[in-house]
């Protein structure tokens, strides 16, 4: 199956922690097609969009070179990638249009938990394995520290105990495998999550256009994501302390309740809060005298 240049192009990972919430967001966006199970490409059935699947080491690589026009890639892989490109004076350029909250992860050193830290500064000189090794030669650096570099491109955690390394720095999320291999967390020096990367070479109007369009409604599937919609009854007379308790809700709708009359007026009030509502808000909102409190997510917003 080929692909036919007029078509906006963008690189997801093939399989992996990536792979299901790129698939999904894409979907948000409006973008429909069908992932069959070894197909590199996927034509997307109502846009002129091609969905490559691919390892995510070679997405940043696709992207700087212009072959791709678009990527998702966790911000790890790109910029040890940009830093690897940098040092072999190979192009690197690329614009990050946004940041996608999937896929966060920190890339952390992590020594035999028998073992005393006193800071990175103290591994001058000592072998580390990681697969990162340009982020943490450049976190290092930075410390007027150096290390062998012991590149190892999975199973990275059980270096130490192989004997291959003094210390490893991996990506954690749980902390699960390091402990499993006994080892601890000792500092963080990089955190990441997906991102949406772009050529930097200029596209042709009709690709711009497309992407200016995904652009818009990606912004609302973020927005919506961060928003919820509280519907609520609210005594009349403390709408004003209520309204305060909502984050970002300040221009709730009120509407009347049926059969409500006399000093004890409820009214229905909706509203899009800019953020999660917790426990505690809604405890305080009943303590206010607000019932039948509803938060309900919203999946998309155009504002
Ligand atoms: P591929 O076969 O595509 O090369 P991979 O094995 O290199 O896959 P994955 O383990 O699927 O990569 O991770 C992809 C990305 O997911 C990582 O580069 C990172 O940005 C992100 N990620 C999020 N959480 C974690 C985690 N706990 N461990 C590793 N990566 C994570
Ligand atoms: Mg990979």
């Amino acid at each position: 199956m080929t692909t036919d240049k007029t078509r906006l192009r963008i690189a997801i990972q093939k399989s992996g922690r990536l792979s299901r919430d790129s698939e999904k967001l894409l979907s948000q966006l409006g973008v429909k097609f069908v992932m069959r199970d070894n197909r590199l490409i996927a034509h997307a059935e109502n846009l002129p969009i091609d969905i490559l699947r691919v390892r995510d080491d070679d997405i940043p690589a696709l992207v700087m070179d212009g072959i791709i026009d678009l990527g998702i890639v966790g911000q790890n892989v790109l910029e040890e990638v940009e830093l690897e490109r940098q040092a072999d004076a190979m192009p690197a350029r690329y614009r990050e249009l946004k940041a996608l909250g999937f896929g966060k992860c920190r890339l952390s050193l992590a020594i035999p938990e028998d073992e005393e830290f006193a800071s990175a500064e103290a591994l001058d000189g000592k072998i580390i394995a990681t697969s990162y090794p340009r982020l943490l030669g450049r976190y290092l650096a930075a410390k007027g520290t150096s290390f062998k570099n012991c590149q190892l491109n999975g199973s990275v955690e059980v270096a130490p105990r192989a004997g291959l390394a003094d210390a490893i720095c991996d990506l954690v999320s749980t902390g699960a495998t390091l402990e499993a291999n006994g080892l601890k967390e000792v500092e963080v020096i990089y955190r990441s999550q997906a991102t949406l990367i772009a050529r930097e070479q200029a596209f042709e109007p009709a690709k711009q256009q497309l992407i200016d369009t995904l652009m818009t409604r990606l912004q609302g599937v973020l927005s919506a994501r961060e928003s919820k919609y509280i519907m609520l009854h609210a005594p009349k007379n403390k709408l004003g302390e209520i309204v305060k308790l909502l984050p970002g809700a300040e221009n709730p709708t009120i509407l009347p309740l049926a059969g409500q009359e006399g000093e004890e007026v409820k009214v229905a009030l909706h509203a899009v809060a800019s953020e999660t509502l917790f426990w505690e808000t809604m405890e305080a909102l009943k303590a206010l005298g607000a019932s039948s409190i509803l938060v309900l997510p919203i999946e998309k917003m155009l504002e």
